[in-house]
């Protein structure tokens, strides 16, 4: 048995919708610019240009429903993604057999330290300090495959104080779920445990301490969470 120095931090993990099991949490890819109207009211070019990734930390992941405002920002921003969870993975994983890797899929949001974000832009530095804080990532129980299968179309939508803010279909993603999984898999040996969040419609807005999100994808339910 490994014998650790110091306490050994707890693998992070997540609920599992008709299971007690739990899916453990190994790497967090992220896709920008997904939908062609978010795109556009970031300020980019909504022609298919090479997907561009960044990451979160698996520990970031959070399902306690409750989003605590964070620390040195004034400007957060929800973006509702539909996360995918993979079961296996691989080098050069060819677009036909990718969804083979995938265990399911969850609700989830991509909360953003905007102004943070938007600092690290402008003097080309990393995204990290406005994407990968603490419990950025808010998302539902898995829906396993063998229950909803492999959503590629449907309504997804984010209200805000039941005031609709976001709104896309899955089907408008400018890069498509195995198309994500290949083209990370170029870069990337992923493995089973890699979560990997799909981008967000355009509607993203800034949220203050006590509105209630809720974020709805078409088959997978959906999540509702109070930024405290
Ligand atoms: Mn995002």
């Amino acid at each position: 048995m490994t014998r650790y120095a110091i306490p050994a931090p707890a693998i992070p993990s997540l609920s599992i919708d008709g299971s007690s099991d739990r899916f453990p949490v190994r790497r967090v890819y992220c896709i920008g610019r997904n939908y062609a109207a978010h795109t556009i009211e970031m300020g980019g070019d909504p022609n298919r240009e090479a997907p561009f990734f960044f990451q979160k930390n698996p520990d970031n992941l959070d399902q306690s429903g409750e989003f605590p405002y964070p620390v040195k920002s004034g400007d957060v921003h929800h973006e509702m993604e539909m996360l995918v969870a993979l079961k296996s993975g691989g080098t050069d994983i060819p677009v036909a057999n990718a969804l083979e890797h995938v265990f399911g899929y969850a609700v989830a949001l991509d909360m953003t330290r905007r102004d943070l974000q938007g600092d690290a832009k402008a003097a080309r530095r990393p995204w990290e300090i406005g994407k990968a804080f603490e419990r950025s990532a808010p998302c539902g129980p898995i829906m396993p495959v063998s229950a909803v299968g492999h959503p590629d179309h449907g309504l997804v939508q984010l209200s805000v104080n039941d005031e609709t803010r976001q709104t896309g279909d899955l089907n408008q993603m400018i890069w498509k779920v195995p198309e994500m999984i290949a083209y990370l898999s170029e870069y990337f040996e992923l493995a089973a445990g890699d979560v990997i969040l799909s981008g967000t419609p355009s509607g993203v807005a800034a949220v203050a301490r006590g509105d209630v999100m809720e974020a709805k994808i078409a088959g997978l339910g959906s999540l509702k969470v109070t930024v405290v």
